[in-house]
């Protein structure tokens, strides 16, 4: 088999780069280790940064986005049982996010690219990519129970934290930066309305708590945990109540409790490999960096990565010049580096840890005070949540 660009991995990353080479007129193959109905249903982001809504519209992929998508020109703060709003528009000249989830979006990705896309083959596992420093990488792949291989002029690892892709950069190359943080997210799904028509990202002595939502009817809470948390040790009545209490206001707000169809719990980590690029083999997404999900750009930031390999791409087409493809690493580095320290900031003011003294209990609260006293402070943070600017 052979194709100008394999990626490997049908995640946000692999699918819209596949739509991005469509649409440029680049053909590229598309190789997926599980099944369609399991990449559409797995639970994980829900907030667009503009950047991200613009480039799924452009790409025709933003009908049902547009119709289904809730923008949101806010969120609220809650510490102290204050509540203050951060008006994103008013801070940034007009920008905003949306809410509509990743596996709507995966959906969205994968109907376009069955029916006029390349190939999409689901249950085909990568298992090597080869001679990544030639004119010729290759992806050794597994699918229907026979190996074979896919042939490319350059390989995408879109693949995931746990994909194969990155460990076909020699040792002597990569570099990681790590941060692992001693609480995970308990996450729930409910058939409920959203008892706030924004997020609420709530900072107690008892831990972290957020509310956000998929739709009008269906809430996502989540609370902050132990790292080593069995999301089956919390009943569902432990959940709602634990949500009520973080989330407790002076005022008359209340939480409006629903069935809980799902529960899971995910770890938090910041992680980043350098470079992002080896030979005509590239990085991008979770392959190549994780956030904790407290700034929620982790899907944002893979549709970055892929907007700039698609563009270097085209680029080189046009003017037969590598330099954009040669430059890869360092662009997407510089926005990713200013996502993990947001990321990171919201996590660390936002979630008391095991070993915290009221010392560092009162700097958290003295962190969101700076925020809701100081429009500077605030812009910070709305320029931040909807996203940096691309190169
Ligand atoms: C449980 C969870 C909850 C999250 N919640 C949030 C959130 O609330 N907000 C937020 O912003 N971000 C969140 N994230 C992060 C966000 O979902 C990711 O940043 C985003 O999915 C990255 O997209 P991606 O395409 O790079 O990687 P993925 O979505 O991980 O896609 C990688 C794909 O590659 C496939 N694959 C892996 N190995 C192989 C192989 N060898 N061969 C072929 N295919 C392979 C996988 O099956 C997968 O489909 C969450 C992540 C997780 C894990």
């Amino acid at each position: 088999m052979r194709t100008t660009v394999g990626i490997i991995g049908a995640g946000p990353a692999g699918l819209l780069l596949a739509r991005l080479l469509h649409n440029a007129g680049i053909d590229s193959v598309v190789l997926e280790s599980r099944d369609r109905s399991y990449v559409e249903h797995r639970q994980r982001a829900g907030i667009l940064e503009q950047g991200t809504v613009d480039v799924l519209r452009a790409a025709g992929a933003g009908e049902r986005m547009d119709r289904e998508g809730l923008r949101h020109d806010g969120i609220e703060l809650r510490f102290a049982r204050q509540r203050h709003r951060v008006d994103f528009p008013g801070l940034t000249g007009g920008r905003s996010v949306t809410v509509y989830a990743q596996t709507e979006v995966c959906k969205d990705l994968i109907a376009l690219q069955l029916k006029e896309g390349g190939p999409l083959l689901f249950e085909a596992e990568a298992l090597a990519v080869e001679d990544a420093e030639s004119e010729r990488p290759r992806v050794r792949f597994r699918h229907e129970g026979r190996e074979d291989v896919l042939e490319c002029d350059h390989v995408v690892g879109c693949d995931g934290f746990w994909g194969v892709a990155r460990t076909a950069f020699p040792e002597s190359l990569a570099r990681v930066f790590e941060r692992t943080y001693p609480y995970a997210w308990l996450g729930v799904l409910a058939d409920v309305a959203p008892s706030h028509d924004e997020l609420v990202y709530a900072r107690h002595d008892r831990g972290f708590a957020l509310l956000s939502m998929r739709s009008p009817s269906v809430s996502r809470l989540y609370l902050q945990v132990p790292a080593d948390t069995d999301a089956e040790d919390w009943t569902d009545e432990a959940v709602w109540d634990e949500l009520e209490r973080r989330f407790e206001t002076a005022d008359d707000w209340r939480l409006e409790r629903g069935p809980i169809t799902q529960k899971s719990v995910t770890p938090m980590r910041s992680y980043v490999h350098e470079p992002m690029r080896h030979g005509r083999l590239f990085l991008a997404g979770d392959a190549a960096h994780i956030v904790p999900p407290t700034g929620a750009k982790g899907l944002n930031l893979a549709v970055g990565d892929v907007v700039t390999f698609a563009r270097a791409l085209v680029h080189e087409r046009e003017t037969g010049s590598p330099e954009l493809l040669d430059a890869y690493s360092a662009t997407c580095l510089r926005r990713v580096w200013q996502a993990e320290r947001f990321s990171y900031d919201m996590t660390s003011m936002l979630h008391p840890g095991p070993g915290d003294s009221p010392f560092d209990a009162r700097l958290q609260l003295a962190r969101l005070g700076r925020i809701a006293s100081s429009r500077a402070a605030e812009t910070d943070l709305a320029e931040a949540y909807t996203g940096f600017p691309w190169e």
